[in-house]
């Protein structure tokens, strides 16, 4: 068995809540139990939304509430010509395609059925006339790159992953439809950037929130494409609060830093979900 190597991969884009350090807890954990490695990376890439202060915020807390991790950490916004490598790769292949839509066009098409997150792309730019493509980008409209995912699907094998809880599953990449992998102010995806750093990381196993299996069946259909190894993953649930509100940024879950400032402990944190002292684990 190769060693184990876990890794928790915040966006800066808020800060740190319960759900956060129930993910970097199990992740950190399940390494420091085994004399693995547990890493740590910044997943940065939407630079509208991102900011160096939660960067700096994120770290902190996580050292507050007693975890290490093992090398440099890795922030993907360092990594801009790996991810266009990839992207690269994709467009020879000829699974990527521009798409012109904007997100009011897809939620106005009648024939975006809905998927886990919201509506599935229903595919209006799949298949245009590669001089309207041009025509397009000569005047400079604005487009996204989109994975063909039934095209890519055929140059794939098999797209079996296991997940600790689900068990082995045979991925369906349909599920999210054609993903964006690419945008102007952001030129590369979490769908993308994700699975190559983990492959690049040499993560073995990838632990995060159940709300990203789907997301699971794209990776897994991308390291098919990147010939990338894959990891074995648990996805595990979802924290909610007292109300049974699940909880997530958006929904306001309070964060880290204002439990901590309003005095909660460390150890308290962890005792709450789940992950007593010494070892952070119930
Ligand atoms: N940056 C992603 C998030 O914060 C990471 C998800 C993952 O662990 O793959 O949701």
């Amino acid at each position: 068995m190769p060693p184990l190597v876990t890794r928790f991969a915040p966006s800066p884009t808020g800060y740190l809540h319960l759900g956060h350090a129930f993910s970097a807890l199990d992740g950190w954990t399940r390494a420091r139990a085994v004399g693995g490695r547990f890493l740590l990376r910044i997943e940065d890439i939407d630079q509208t939304r991102c900011r160096p202060e939660f960067e700096a915020a994120l770290l902190e807390d996580l050292s507050w509430l007693g975890l290490d991790w093992d090398g440099e950490v890795r922030r993907q916004s360092d990594h801009f010509a790996d991810y266009q490598a990839a992207l690269d790769k994709l467009q020879t292949l000829g699974v990527i395609y521009p798409c012109f839509c904007s997100r009011k066009d897809i939620a106005a098409a009648t024939s975006a059925p809905q998927g886990p997150d919201g509506p599935v792309y229903p595919g209006t730019c799949r298949h245009l006339d590669p001089a309207l493509i041009a025509e397009k980008q000569a005047a400079g409209l604005p487009f996204v790159l989109r994975l063909d995912v039934a095209k890519a699907r055929v140059l794939s094998g098999n797209l079996a992953f296991t997940d600790e809880h689900a068990g082995r599953i045979s991925a369906q990449p349909e599920v999210l439809g054609d993903v964006v992998l690419a945008r102007r102010d952001t030129p590369c995806s979490y769908h993308l950037c994700v699975t190559l750093d983990d492959a690049l990381q040499g993560v073995t196993l990838v632990t995060r929130a159940e709300d990203l299996l789907p997301s699971t069946h794209v990776h897994r259909l991308l390291q098919a494409l990147l010939a990338l190894p894959v990891p074995a993953y648990a996805h595990h649930r979802l924290l909610a609060d007292a109300a049974g509100q699940r909880l997530a940024k958006r929904a306001g879950a309070p964060s880290l830093r204002s439990m901590r400032d309003s005095g909660t402990s460390a150890a308290e944190v962890r005792t709450m979900i789940g992950y007593a002292d010494p070892i952070f684990r119930a």
